[in-house]
């Protein structure tokens, strides 16, 4: 018999992008003819693991009491104004003035997607999920007691399905009352979709019509890779701008990562960022939030929020032009990978930009294993096989693509 609890048995981390990648670094340490387009984390065209040179210097400037001492559990108010300076950028005003608004700092945008799981679910319900998502959210939804629906992401044109999200919304209104959505936007975790900006209007209207009678929504809007928008800063942070005309019964929590922006990934840092009309839903959120904080991991790492407060306060420029670079690696690559697809005849799902881009195909577990045979190691998802580009380089790309082809 079992020792562990009966909602342990059978948990298992087999298959997740974490240790698939560790497979395949070991395997790269063996030969560096092995191409590793598995984790999201940016690697430069040298191969290196990239860092932000100001994130270094920063960092190196840190004295014993900035980096070792007990934080506070929710961060700092130089953290918390540093977060809303960044996500906000040029709205900051418009939108404090409008909504209110609390910052809680959580170890990386997994601690803030955890956390709000937490506390706007009772055991037994279910989060709502794209059917193309990193399936992280299953396992956190899964250690948390949850269940999970899909809505499926694209429709038959390939366009992002309004219908089926209203759908699926309206069906979990009925059967439990309440809505905890979650968006991953943008550059999409595995397509690299990008919602447009009409897109986000008819979701924030979906949202106030369902929950016009008082039916509380709960938008979980994860927005790991926002800083890698190709449409750039400013766009990016229009959606944002939008989620203040949500109704009273709505709030929107935003899953920050420092982990993809600063490059922070070993450090875990990152925030929840909650905005809603009503001043009573926030409270309620910063007061059950930090407790579960407390709870669950006590405070985040205090090197890792005084790095971000001080490049967003003070460093800001230089690092948004390390930003603007470490993009364009990405949309070059994207482009090499595109322009090959294309020529192989190989289809992906609707990619815009990002880390990763995904290839549906019949057999991802078959395809992942001949692949692996051939020295290339990329993730099996449910209907396909998901590419990293932020790990590869551009000469990895065109090998990887005569692979992909012979394979597929
Ligand atoms: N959300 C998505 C879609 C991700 O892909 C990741 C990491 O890969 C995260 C959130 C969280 O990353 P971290 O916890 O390192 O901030």
């Amino acid at each position: 018999m079992s020792l562990l609890a009966k909602e342990s048995v059978g948990k298992e981390n087999k298959g997740s992008a974490l240790t698939i990648g560790r497979d395949a670094r070991l395997a790269k340490a063996l030969d560096k003819n092995v191409i590793d387009s598995t984790i999201g984390m940016l690697y430069g065209e040298d191969g290196a693991f990239y860092t932000f040179e100001v994130v270094e210097k920063v960092m190196k400037q840190m004295t014993p009491t900035e980096k070792y001492i007990y934080p506070s559990t929710a961060g700092d108010a130089k953290f918390q104004n540093a977060i809303k300076s960044w996500i906000f950028r040029d709205y900051k005003d418009e939108i404090l003035n409008k909504v209110s608004c609390e910052v809680i700092a959580t170890p990386g945008g997994t601690g803030a997607i955890c956390s709000t799981l937490s506390n706007y679910l009772s055991a037994g319900d279910k989060v709502l999920l794209p059917n193309e998502m990193w399936t992280n959210y299953i396992q956190m939804a899964n250690e948390q007691h949850y269940g999970y629906d899909t809505y499926k992401m694209f429709d038959e044109a390939g366009n992002f399905n309004l219908d089926d999200l209203e759908r699926k919304c309206y069906e979990l209104k009925k059967s439990q009352g309440r809505i905890l959505l979650i968006i991953n936007d943008p550059c999409q975790n595995p397509t690299g979709y990008s919602m447009k900006y009409t897109e986000w209007i008819a979701v924030v209207s979906m949202i106030n019509s369902i929950s016009r009678d008082g039916t509380p929504f709960i938008l979980l809007y994860d927005m790991a890779y926002l800083d890698y928008d190709k449409r750039g800063f400013n766009a990016s942070r229009e959606n944002i701008r939008l989620l203040t005309n949500l109704n009273e019964n709505a709030i929107c929590v935003m899953a920050f990562s420092g982990s993809k922006t600063l490059g922070l990934y070993g450090l875990r840092i990152g925030a929840q960022v909650a905005i809603s009309k009503s001043e009573q839903n926030i409270k309620e959120f910063f007061a059950a939030n930090e407790y579960s904080a407390r709870g669950k991991w006590s405070s985040s790492s205090l090197l890792g929020a005084n790095i971000i407060s001080e490049v967003f306060t003070n460093y800001r420029q230089e690092f948004e032009k390390e930003l603007t670079y470490a993009s364009g690696l990405l949309i070059k690559r994207a482009n090499t990978f595109t322009e090959c697809a294309k020529k192989a005849g190989i289809k992906t799902l609707p990619y815009e930009c990002g880390f990763f881009v995904t290839i549906p195909c019949d057999d991802p577990q078959g395809v992942f294993e001949k692949l692996k045979a051939k020295g290339v190691y990329l993730i099996p998802m449910k209907n396909a096989v998901r590419v990293t580009l932020s790990s590869i380089t551009n000469d990895e790309i065109i090998r990887l693509v005569d692979i992909l082809k012979m394979v597929l």
